[in-house]
């Protein structure tokens, strides 16, 4: 007698996907989702057939697309065809693709092209950049950061987050501690070797306990230009191999993503604290409760 395993989908299926799974012999485990959570998997599964349409260009695919179409149009309340009505009257406002025209750029005089100013970043960017109203900076070293999340290292360089959100298994964000930076390149060597040092014990830390094909390092800063590491673990079974992490691209913000049920999160929460210890040379806590 073999042991269960479970792997991991959390993926919105069509209705008589659980009944084919349970003939080739697997058990499938489901819910209904609620309105809320369904609008947000729906337009997370338009992106997923698109991308799939893209890769293979067949009617199975745009059929695909198709379907997702029908459900999101139902879901708020439309049916498809005032959708093709929309469709239909901005086609004629704004035109269709009949020409394929590629813009290539826009030139205008300086000054004189309000309409076309080439900013796209907002006006208070680089005030930002420089540390002004940074919200990493005012939460400081903290045992829940704003999206309630756990903290599972601390060092004097670093406090890493476990996500509780159910955005992928073991997504974790390592924050920089210490004076606002915005980039690694604002960093000492030996303050970048510190905050590696951390960012590792914790990618250990998430390696051993979630056993993912691979981990993806992210430092970003788009939206909170504050030195931080988005830690993602990446599954065998995740709808994007080969590819960067899609969730940061196209899903809701962290903050509107469906919990982890909470004994679960508190749970990895621990263990990852533990593992963190074992890779996390003692130094670093001392430079914390010492500093
Ligand atoms: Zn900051």
């Amino acid at each position: 007698m073999h042991a269960a395993v479970a792997v991991i989908y959390r993926k919105l299926v069509r209705d008589r996907i659980p009944e084919l799974i349970r003939r080739k012999g697997g058990e499938p485990q489901t819910r209904r989702l609620t309105d809320k959570e369904f609008a947000v998997a729906l337009a997370r599964k338009l992106v997923e057939e698109a991308y799939e349409f893209a890769a293979t260009p067949t009617a199975e695919e745009l059929a695909d697309v198709l379907e997702v179409l029908h459900a999101l149009a139902e879901a708020i309340g439309l049916s498809l065809e005032e959708v093709e009505a929309v469709r239909r009257s901005k086609a004629a406002e704004r035109g269709a693709f009949d020409d394929r025209l590629l813009l290539e750029s826009v030139s205008f005089q300086e000054g004189a092209g309000k309409a076309w100013s080439p900013r796209t970043w907002p006006a208070d960017w680089e005030a930002r950049r420089a540390g002004e109203g940074c919200p990493m900076c005012a939460e400081g070293p903290s045992e829940v950061n704003g999206l309630g999340d756990q903290r599972i290292l601390a060092s004097a360089a670093c406090d890493a987050y476990l996500s509780r959100r159910e955005i992928v298994p073991g997504y974790a964000v390592a924050v920089w501690r210490g004076r606002h930076v915005s980039e690694l390149t604002e960093l000492a060597d030996a303050e970048a070797a510190d905050f590696d040092r951390s960012v590792r014990a914790v990618a250990r830390a998430l390696e051993r306990h979630y056993q993912p094909a691979k981990l993806n390092f992210l430092t970003l800063g788009n939206a909170v230009p504050h030195l931080h590491v988005h830690i993602v673990p990446r599954y065998v079974t995740d709808p994007d191999p080969s590819k960067p992490p899609r969730f940061m691209m196209i899903d809701p913000p962290p903050g509107e993503q469906p919990l982890i049920p909470e004994d679960v999160y508190l749970a990895d929460v621990a263990a990852l604290r533990k593992l963190v210890d074992d890779f996390q040379p003692t130094w670093a806590q001392d430079a914390r409760t010492s500093g």
